[in-house]
């Protein structure tokens, strides 16, 4: 199966598109007229240009306001399309796509429709080309994809077929199994795109917001099943008008596309067993066991404040690399790893971006072939030279230059720290804190980088999206998105920022690109690991006492459970399915800080009603700290 992209999704002028289109591994484009009638040079060097890049022009379009149409109207869409015709030609492609019309002139009637595509099927066929109708949701008499099938049944020509577009029929609620009953040689071309659930106005939804498959809410793949179903093997391309996109990098949104169609074959090729589809065989979707370590870059000054911040935690450092400046420190199912070394990704990780965390290890069942369904999804394999006696554990690139690890159960990955780290003797002045895994990783980064982030996690590994929130910072706006599997041992927040003032923005302005802003650990008993904490010198985060009293507005609380929530400075929330609470620690360096919270019953939110009072006291605080 071959895999094609309209040259408008994406942004640049059309030489730096075609370079982004080909590199990601698309074979071919759909090219608009408006593409090259800025670009200086004939339809043949357009041809020209495309080919030199190994790519081909698949469909030419859109050709509009066609059938239906009274004279002497109706003469002259024949002499537009022949002019488009000849422009086929110089351009070397065969297939035109002519959608619904919308002209206030057109008559209606499918059989009018039916003859007027057997006359122009007629006239493609003498120069060789083939016409696709495409059924427009706002079509003013055509706007459904059966009634489009109807007329290309009733035209009954060999040069005109079908055309399907994912945006079309889901976006009009159409049941996409009704394409199940279209021959699929009758199918010329198919078009895919995905959309954010929004109650807007057809075309202007159609033209705005548009975004990858398994990017948005529509159901791209029942819609691709179906299509399957039919036996259709020719080009399957995407459509994509998102403002966004035409705003972004093209090499970024053209690998996000690449991406987005690999793994949509991989799902119709698992969830239709019976249909072949020759696209590569992946690995399957990965199931994550949870966060086997998180790695922080500093310098010796930072690493050492850090380490006291993880002391006051209640981590303990249980261990030294065997041959670099890393130090491991452990509580719980937590592993944290500083890196202070002068060599590797951590120090050129540290060089651009400052102290921070630069590399996330995830806990799955087989590294390599995690490695390998993340490759073959475009995602980089990452490596750097392996000294004597340490381990080569499989990483791939992230999105936006972070690095990911894979540890397993399988291999000798399982004793990395016994291998790699020699035991350091616990210091017995610290207090456990009761921390006993990950609850969440939370990265800030721009609103427009938050769809690659779930394309990215969604395709490579067992996860899934939640609905987006809007968390609301006195200085802006801040969305919110979460990705997780399903038993909750891997949740990431992603926090999309539009400007610099919002607390996440200022903090990724300093940064210089999305980055791991808040590392949140689960407790056990939250009560009592406040109280841990603070006999090791924690500092927390004070919440203002117009905090709790809003929440007894809220929620009628006990007054002694009130004011333990209030004494421990322990935000609260509750659902239908149990109470979150979680508590922060001051901020540290640009806005970095821990979070310590509890689930219990089967709470799955993350307490978002409570960020804007977090986020105020944050912003109170934000001052220089040092720790000693
Ligand atoms: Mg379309
Ligand atoms: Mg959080």
């Amino acid at each position: 199966m071959k895999t094609a992209i309209a040259t408008v999704s994406i942004s640049g002028d059309l030489r730096e598109k075609l370079t982004a289109i080909a590199a990601a591994g698309f074979d071919g484009i759909e090219i608009f007229e408006n593409d090259f009638l800025a670009f200086d040079g004939s339809p043949r060097d357009v041809a020209h240009m495309v080919r030199d890049h190994g790519l081909e022009i698949s469909l030419f379009q859109p050709f509009r306001d066609f059938e239906g149409m009274p004279e002497p109207q109706r003469g002259r869409t024949f002499e537009r399309a022949e002019r488009k015709f000849d422009l086929m030609e110089e351009l070397g492609t065969d297939l035109v796509l002519v959608c619904s019309n919308t002209s206030p002139l057109a008559l209606g009637g499918i059989d009018r429709a039916a003859d007027d595509f057997r006359e122009l099927g007629e006239r493609a066929a003498k120069r060789g080309l083939r016409v696709g109708f495409e059924a427009l949701a706002w079509g003013r008499h055509i706007n459904d994809h059966r009634d489009a099938w109807e007329v290309v049944r009733r035209a009954d020509h060999p040069h005109i077929g079908l055309i399907v577009d994912s945006f079309h029929t889901l976006a009009r609620k159409i049941d996409p199994n009704t394409i199940r009953s279209i021959p699929g040689d009758k199918i010329f071309f198919v078009q895919l795109a995905d959309a954010p659930l929004i109650d807007m106005e057809l075309l202007y939804w159609s033209r705005h917001f548009r975004n990858m498959p398994g990017e948005g809410d529509l159901d791209v793949k029942g819609f691709m099943r179906a299509v399957a179903a039919t036996g259709y093997d020719g080009i399957v391309s995407l459509e994509i008008f998102n403002d966004q996109f035409r705003g972004g990098s093209p090499r970024l949104i053209s690998i996000d596309g690449h991406r987005s169609l690999v793994n949509l074959m991989d799902q119709v090729k698992r969830e239709e067993p019976g249909i072949k589809i020759d696209t590569p065989v992946l690995p399957d979707p990965v199931p994550i066991r949870g966060f086997e370590f998180v790695e922080f870059s500093a310098n010796e000054s930072e690493a050492e404040q850090l380490a006291a911040i993880l002391r006051t935690l209640g981590f303990q450092r249980v261990g030294t690399h065997i041959a670099k400046d890393v130090a491991l420190w452990r509580q719980g199912g937590i592993n944290i790893v500083l890196n202070t070394d002068r060599d590797g990704f951590a120090h050129s990780a540290y060089i651009v971006h400052g102290t921070g965390v630069c590399d996330i290890g995830l806990a799955v069942e087989d590294a390599r072939a995690t490695v390998e369904r993340a490759r073959l999804l475009g995602a980089a394999p990452f490596a750097q030279p392996v000294g004597p006696g340490e381990l080569e554990i499989p990483a791939i690139r992230g999105v936006n230059g972070s690095i990911l690890h894979f540890i397993d159960q399988k291999s000798s990955l399982k004793d990395v720290w016994e291998i790699e780290y020699t035991a350091e003797t616990p210091d017995p002045t610290i207090q456990d804190g009761g921390l006993a895994a990950i609850d969440h990783i939370a990265q800030t980064m721009n609103h427009e980088e938050i769809l690659t982030w779930v394309l990215f996690y969604t395709s490579i590994f067992a996860t899934h999206k939640l609905p987006m929130v809007d968390v609301v910072d006195p200085a802006g706006l801040i969305r919110s998105q979460v990705i997780e599997n399903d038993s909750g041992s891997f949740r990431l927040t992603l926090n999309g920022t539009e400007n610099n003032r919002t607390f996440a923005g200022h903090f990724i302005s300093d940064r210089l690109g999305s980055a791991v802003q808040h590392l949140a650990f689960a407790s056990t008993d939250i009560f009592a690991s406040a109280q841990a904490l603070k006999a090791n010198g924690f500092r927390v985060l004070a919440i203002s006492p117009n905090y709790y009293d809003d929440l007894d507005a809220r929620f009628g609380l006990d007054e002694a459970f009130l004011d333990d929530l209030r004494h421990c400075n322990i935000l609260y929330d509750r659902d239908d399915k149990g109470e979150y609470f979680q508590f922060y620690s001051e901020s540290y360096g640009e806005g970095f800080f821990f979070e310590i919270v509890e689930r219990r019953g089967g709470y799955r939110g993350y307490g978002a009603p409570n960020a804007q009072f977090r986020i105020s006291a944050q912003k109170r605080h934000m001052r220089p700290q040092t720790y000693s």
